[in-house]
């Protein structure tokens, strides 16, 4: 049967730099293709790490160079330029690879804004890594001068980090919908949204944030009445005790499982703990939807209970 699928890309479906995203979003155009010949309907988002990093870097560059022309570039402004980039290159490579398979190719990425609460307690505690990896004296480098908040991320070396409000409500949910309804692909919520906090009137303005694509990804299935969340990532499955002795690879959770592990710290907050509470709590929004956490090629295999980490109340 026909199902309504929000899938959520991570960063392995998109790449690290523009030659690596370009040659990622073809394997991912096959994965995404392959829900559709399957029949299903499929609305994707996406995260943007890597790209946002980029465009802010290169931003902050022009403005270093040329300081009376352009001021610094808002973060938000960066997300929408990466809505756009990632967008051009996913819609390009899944309108191709349709078009090969005799299917039908209308593709379309909509700019999507998300509404955060501007007293949401994330703004003053940055989590969010973005951009390239720096050495200890680059990043304090940076802190002098950008005031950019650096962090250690996981041995890797130093990111900046930015404030990761929830999101609260998507602005082009009409929009996404319509399309949707219309038959088409379509691709929103990219980066986890422009993330927007709304003022007098109905003036809606940039916050300097990256909200998470997992959990953008979750509000946008629920707010469209998916079956389906699919989080796409570079695991097939959801541990426990992960690379720890003991390590248990989970088929199937319930939301209130999911949570209890969460909450007992089983998953890397960053990584797979927001896919993991995404997935609970659209599991448990309405009767019947599921969510499923696993690797890019493995949807169908998937959503046919062979791999994966299910989770449905
Ligand atoms: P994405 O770009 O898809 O969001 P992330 O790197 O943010 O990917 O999150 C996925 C990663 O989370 C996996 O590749 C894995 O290394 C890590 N991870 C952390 N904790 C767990 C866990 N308990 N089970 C499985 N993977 C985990
Ligand atoms: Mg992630």
């Amino acid at each position: 049967m026909s199902q309504r699928i929000v899938v959520a890309l991570g960063g392995n479906a998109l790449g690290h730099n523009l030659d690596e995203q370009y040659q990622a979003v073809r394997q991912t155009a096959a994965a995404i293709a392959g829900l559709i010949a399957a029949g299903h309907q499929v609305v994707i988002a996406h995260g943007n790490g890597p790209q946002v990093g980029m465009i802010q870097q290169a931003m902050a560059e022009l403005t270093r160079l040329d300081p009376v022309r352009y001021i610094p570039c808002p973060l938000s402004v960066c997300v929408a330029m990466s809505q756009g980039y990632i967008g051009y290159d996913l819609q390009n490579a899944l309108r191709e690879t349709l078009l090969n398979q005799g299917l039908p190719a209308a593709v379309s990425t909509v700019l999507t804004q998300v509404e955060v609460d501007p007293q949401d307690p994330a703004f003053c505690h940055p989590t969010k890594p973005i951009g390239a990896f720096m050495t200890e004296e680059e990043a304090k480098a940076m802190v002098e001068q950008r005031s950019y908040t650096v962090m250690e991320d996981a041995g890797r070396g130093w990111r900046r980090v930015v404030a990761s409000p929830k999101p609260k409500a998507i602005v082009e949910l009409d929009t996404i919908a319509t399309l949707v309804e219309a038959g088409q692909v379509v691709i929103a919520c990219g980066g986890g949204g422009i993330p927007v906090v709304r003022e007098e009137k109905h003036h809606l303005k940039g916050a300097p944030a990256v909200i998470d694509k997992d959990f953008a990804a979750g509000l946008l299935a629920e707010s469209l009445g998916a079956d389906w969340l699919i989080i796409l990532t570079a695991v097939e499955k959801v541990a426990i005790r992960y690379r720890q002795p003991g390590e248990t690879w989970l088929d199937r959770l319930t939301p209130a499982e999911a949570e209890a592990y969460a909450a007992a710290g089983e998953f890397a907050p960053g990584s797979m703990l927001p896919k993991v509470q995404a997935a609970a709590r659209f599991a448990r929004s309405a009767p019947g939807r599921v969510a499923l956490i696993t690797q890019l090629n493995r949807a169908l295999d998937g959503m046919a209970g062979l791999t994966g980490t299910r989770i449905q109340a």
